[in-house]
């Protein structure tokens, strides 16, 4: 007779393990307290789901700040190409965009969850929707059932997917963690990442909205007693009423370090042009309108508010004729123009958050089967492990491989 299975979450790692445990041969409940499944996936890749990357391997793990050997078994069993491979196998056609970024050819994120909910029912899953996991039973060290809304169920393994603490609203507030650290397993203590900057500068506020391309941002802090770069990316921006967000400044809050706080960050507005060149081509467009205002020129070179926002921090004013200009004040223009000075004050909270840093330590999950090494039939998939990734698809890759390997263990192993 088939031995039993539940999964607890019908997320993406929670999706992904019923399938595989049902084609390791086992008879598989999936728990859902939502009233559907995939919430949080119908709203990634604002409503697209980017599921995955089509990058290489190399680049697959230089993405994954935290923990990514962890993930050798997962990915050696499915990987990004082999997420791909599997959704266009059931029937989801995908393409590739900018950044190799894997998004459904449909743009519809809802047909991610619909590819897997559709194999799961065809394939006799049973799936039990508004059923909350309240608590994993365990006797003699070995998970034997779960607690729910709905009254104990026995199963002879568990995959616990239940997601982390962000967009709470998507059914993800952290159950697993209590769970686990119920059972006597450590949690490395979990904030919010890929997420907003607030910064010290109130002047970002007046610029709201403004969203910029091709900028570079770096953040700058003391390593064994040196100033050193922490972190630098370029991409877009976006200025917001408490600081910073948008694709690059989301990648250097997962970069920053827990003492984040007053974390010194530099924005390029002209990656590609030295100070050099960049004060040559200001002394061309002086040479071009000596008789006005400084505040044209700069409207050849950033959007209006910009302009005006970075000669309000070199003191000059906007108004000023450009043949008065002098010399010292057009590079305090240039050093700006090429490293904005901006200060870390805190990050956006979890209602905000892309998703959850930390989570269960890895050193306590067996990587070669997901396992937890403390109890028995325990698998443990997805967000709930402490490991992450930047943006570009990732995070999805995570989820779906390390659901893959914990449903295929769950599935053997009884
Ligand atoms: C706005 C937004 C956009 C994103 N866009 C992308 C993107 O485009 N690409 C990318 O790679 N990543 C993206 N992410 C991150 C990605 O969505 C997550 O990393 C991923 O969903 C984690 O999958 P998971 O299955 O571990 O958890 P979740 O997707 O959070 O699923 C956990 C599930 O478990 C259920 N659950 C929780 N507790 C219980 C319980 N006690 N009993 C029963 N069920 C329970 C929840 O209701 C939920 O359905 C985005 C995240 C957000 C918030």
């Amino acid at each position: 007779m088939a031995k039993h299975v539940i999964v607890i979450g019908g997320g993406a790692a929670g999706l992904m393990a019923a399938r595989y445990a049902l084609n390791a041969g086992a008879e598989v409940t999936l728990l859902e307290k939502n009233e559907k499944l995939g919430k949080k996936l119908y709203i990634t890749g604002k409503g697209r789901c980017n599921l995955t990357n089509a990058c290489d391997f190399d680049a697959l793990m230089k993405q994954i700040p935290r923990n990514p050997r962890f993930m050798y078994s997962a990915f050696s069993l499915l990987d990004n190409q082999g997420i791909m491979r599997l959704f266009e196998e059931m029937g989801l056609p995908l393409k590739a965009e900018r950044g190799e970024r894997v998004f459904p050819a449909s743009d519809h994120a809802s047909d991610v969850t619909y590819a897997l909910e559709r194999y799961l029912r065809a394939n006799g899953c049973k799936i039990m929707l508004s059923t909350a996991v309240e608590a994993l039973i365990c006797e003699n060290g070995a998970l034997t059932g779960v607690k729910t809304s709905r009254g104990d169920m026995r199963c002879d393994a568990a995959v616990l997917a239940t997601g982390g603490l962000s967009y709470p609203s998507t059914g993800s507030t952290g159950d697993g963690y209590r769970f686990l650290k119920a059972l006597g397993h450590s949690i490395t203590p979990c904030r919010p990442a890929l997420t907003g900057i607030e910064t010290e500068e109130s002047w970002c506020a007046d610029l709201m909205g403004l969203s910029l391309k091709n900028v570079s941002l770096s953040a700058w802090g003391e390593k064994n007693g040196k100033r050193r770069l922490l972190f630098s990316e370029q991409g877009e921006m976006l200025f917001t009423h408490y600081g910073i967000s948008g694709p690059i400044a989301l990648s250097l809050s997962s970069a920053l370090d827990d003492k984040f706080r007053g974390t010194e960050l530099r924005l390029d507005l002209k990656p590609a042009l030295n100070e050099d060149t960049l004060d040559a081509r200001l002394l061309r467009e002086f040479a071009r309108m000596p008789n006005k205002q400084l505040i044209s020129c700069m409207d050849t070179l950033e959007p209006h508010a910009l302009g005006e926002a970075v000669l309000s921090l070199a003191d000059i004013s906007p108004y000023q004729p450009i043949n008065s200009v002098t010399q010292a004040q057009r590079k305090a223009i240039v050093r700006l123009l090429k490293g904005i000075p901006l200060t870390v004050k805190g990050l956006r909270g979890f209602d905000e958050a892309i998703i959850t840093r930390g989570g269960v330590n890895v050193k306590e999950i067996d990587p070669s089967t997901l396992e937890s090494r403390f109890v028995k039939g325990l698998y443990v998939a997805g967000e709930v492990l402490d490991v992450d990734a930047f943006t570009g698809g990732f995070n999805l890759t995570i989820a779906f491989s390390s659901g893959a390997l914990a449903g295929k263990s769950a599935g053997e192993s009884v």
